[in-house]
């Protein structure tokens, strides 16, 4: 083991951070029912933990909160000391924690092959004790040991039986104890909380804690009156001839007892896994709130061989559903120098994964924003996506500030060409005025080129940089004027990719009004309107001849956008729109009004990485497609993204095509070709 001193002074005190965060979090959350920390927030901060006594064994407490489990019960119950503890399970946040698992039960019992995966119920943990058939105790999990006695509470529950079902084959010892978790339907929670707001009392954060909350009331008829459910999945010991958590699960629902119904018999780690796919989706339909699966080994003989470590049994695992939202650190504070001159200070992040992506930084919009939410370097905080993709810092989780961690302060020159930044009254952003800036010719040239603009393949970044740097590129219209022998040059280029890429410039130079348009970076002017205008002015010529008040009614465009596009192609935009148009640019009118995708109906489901479900509809409305929400023989395609739900299988079972993000993608780029065929389909 390291010595004492080995131990690096940051990680202890992170430890020590850590810990008491986390104490303080199982009160809030355990006793008083009223979290401040996500559930996930809380999970990571745990996990932190775990890891940093693994890396430092010298760190570990006795009464780390990863070796304990919940927290001592409010005082008003009375204690109820568990037959046998109720311990945690462990957690996996990924399928290749699940495939561990898997492995681990291998290399243990080789011969295990049936495993139960049953959803991850998001309650609270309850324990009944049923003598000769009768209910006789209830109590929560309270720290693992000792539970708090609600005993009064739970009887006032309608699926629990106060006397299980004396008939049927099912012969049961003199003393039982049930397991299960009590919940509250999101029906009930949603008349819950109005009755709070009605009555003036605060809401509660979500079912759990409501349920947590109901339950655990000093007056029985408070908790009557609340609607709780129970589902139970154990009982020890078990009944004779019980010798499997299937055979458990099917005596429970003899017995008169609430068995959740999805259970399902898994065999290895890839079905498992078409679990966690199936739920993953599905699970939104339900009136109850999962955390997760888990998944249990189902002989009970080999889980009583497989035992347990410290707080968990090694016989099963939770699989958490990822979170929408995660917990990070912020490494740095950069500024970033955008197309239009704004400086946009730009949060550096541990890498962390949020809702199916790995995020590395997040923007923090502008200063004041900043200030609002108070950001600082080293400071940990809880990232979510907005709209689902854009990452954005939601929380800062004040309590594990380092020591010194300084506020933020913008800087007064752009960090690109030094220019000073300036910011006019009213506006919140600082922006570097100098049109030279490097940073946002850059900005501009990758706006133009981008998906969304002549989205000419191979122009990345880095290819960018070279171009300017280079001076191939002074204005955006030398880059219809490169070729092959200039492109040659360029570092990561032979003389066929060089080709290549001046075919695809060559290629975009006839492009659709509507993305012209958007490629031009006019203020306020993203594809939507772009489309509009381009729809209902068919060409540049009339666009360019028609005035503020002409743009300004067109239907969704209005009196503030209008005038905009006005003056920037009547001034700075006109120069642009002429050099591009000199090197030989041909903005044609969009196919929308015939077109392959005319009057064809599309299915999305998942979640799309690169664009919100929202832009992905309104893309294909403005082909002339519309959005669907159900799959039927009639559906053109359905575009599968992250973790899609049984829409994609129906689609499956009728032959109809499903694309991924990038072949949907794809045909939104090239919109005159045929739309996905059979033959043409991603699946299988
Ligand atoms: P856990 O949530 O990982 O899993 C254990 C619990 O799952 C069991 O005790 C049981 O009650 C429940 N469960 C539901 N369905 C089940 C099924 N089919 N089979 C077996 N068990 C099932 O571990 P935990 O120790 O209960 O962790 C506490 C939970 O509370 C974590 O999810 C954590 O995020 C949350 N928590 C949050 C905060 C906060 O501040 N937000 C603080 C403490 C704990």
């Amino acid at each position: 083991m390291a010595p004492e001193a080995a131990v690096p002074p940051e990680a202890r005190r992170r430890a020590g951070r850590l810990r008491e965060e986390l104490h303080h979090a199982n009160y809030l959350y355990h006793v008083l029912d009223a979290p401040e920390l996500s559930d996930d927030a809380y999970d990571r901060l745990l996990r932190e933990l775990e890891e940093l006594e693994a890396r430092h064994p010298r760190l570990r407490t006795k009464d780390s909160p990863t070796r304990t489990v919940g927290a001592r019960g409010a005082a008003f119950f009375r204690k109820w000391r568990h037959h046998t503890p109720m311990l945690s399970l462990q957690d996996a946040f990924d399928l290749a924690e699940v495939d561990q698992f898997f492995a681990r039960v291998e290399r243990l019992l080789p011969e295990v092959r049936d495993f139960v995966s049953e959803l991850k119920i998001d309650g609270l943990a309850i324990s009944l004790t049923y003598e000769a058939g009768r209910l006789t105790r209830a109590a929560t999990r309270g720290d693992g040991v000792t539970g708090e006695d609600v005993t009064a509470n739970v009887r006032t529950l309608q699926d629990v039986p106060a006397e299980l079902s004396p008939t049927g084959p099912v012969r049961l010892p003199p003393l039982v104890e049930v397991r299960g978790e009590v919940y509250l339907p999101r029906s009930a929670f949603l008349r819950l909380n109005e009755a709070q707001d009605a009555a003036g009392q605060p809401p509660y954060a979500n079912p759990r804690n409501a349920a947590a909350g109901s339950l655990r009331q000093q007056d029985p008829r408070v908790t009557a009156a609340r609607g709780l459910r129970t589902w139970t999945y154990q009982v020890d010991p078990p009944p004779d001839g019980v010798e499997t958590q299937s055979a458990a699960l099917h005596a429970l629902r003899t017995l008169g007892l609430p068995v959740e119904p999805h259970s399902a018999r898994v065999s290895d780690a890839a079905q498992a896994h078409a679990q966690i796919a199936r739920w993953h989706e599905a699970r939104h339909g339900l009136d109850y709130d999962t955390d997760g699966l888990v998944i249990k080994v189902d002989r009970l003989r080999d889980r009583a061989e497989l035992g347990a470590v410290s707080r968990h049994p090694r016989w099963a695992i939770a699989y958490k559903f990822p979170p929408e939202a995660s917990v990070t650190q912020v490494v740095a504070i950069d500024v970033h120098i955008g197309r239009t001159g704004v400086a946009t200070p730009v949060a550096q992040l541990r890498p962390v994964a949020v809702a199916g992506s790995t995020v590395q930084h997040a923007t923090l919009h502008n200063e004041d924003e900043v200030a609002r939410k108070d950001v600082r370097v080293g400071d940990t905080v809880r990232v979510h996506k907005a709209g689902d993709v854009i990452p954005e810092i939601e929380q800062v989780l004040l309590e594990l500030r380092p020591a010194g961690a300084a506020p933020f302060r913008m800087p007064e020159r752009c960090p690109e060409c030094d220019h000073e930044l300036v910011r006019e009254a009213g506006e919140v952003a600082r922006r570097c005025p100098n049109p030279l800036c490097p940073a946002q010719r850059r900005e501009h040239l990758l706006h133009l080129v981008g998906r969304d603009g002549f989205d000419i393949r191979g122009l990345g970044p880095s290819v960018v940089d070279q171009l300017l740097s280079r001076q191939l590129v002074r204005d955006p219209s030398d880059l219809f004027r490169l070729g092959a022998a200039d492109l040659a040059g360029l570092d990561g280029f032979a003389e066929r990719s060089a080709r290549q890429l001046a075919a695809a410039i060559g290629n975009r130079r006839r492009v659709e009004l509507a993305r012209f348009l958007t490629a031009l970076g006019i203020r306020h002017v993203g594809t939507h309107t772009a489309r509009l205008l381009a729809q209902h002015f068919g060409t540049l010529e009339r666009i360019r001849r028609a005035g503020a008040e002409a743009l300004a009614q067109v239907p969704g465009v209005g009196p503030v956008v209008g005038p905009a596009v006005a003056l920037f192609l009547s001034g700075e935009g006109a120069t642009l729109v002429d050099s591009l148009l000199g090197a030989g640019v041909e903005p044609v009118e969009a196919a929308v009004t015939s077109g392959p995708w005319r009057g064809r109906s599309v299915v999305l489901t998942g979640t799309l990485v690169a664009m919100t479900r929202a832009e992905a509809e309104s893309r294909i409305a403005a082909l002339g497609g519309t959005a669907a929400s159900s799959v039927s023989r009639k559906t053109a395609f359905v575009v599968a993204g992250a973790n899609p739900g049984t829409k994609r299988e129906r689609a499956g079972r009728l032959g109809v095509p499903i694309l991924d993000e990038e072949a949907f993608r794809d045909a939104l780029a090239h919109p005159d070709r045929p739309l996905a065929s059979e033959g043409a389909a991603g699946e299988e």
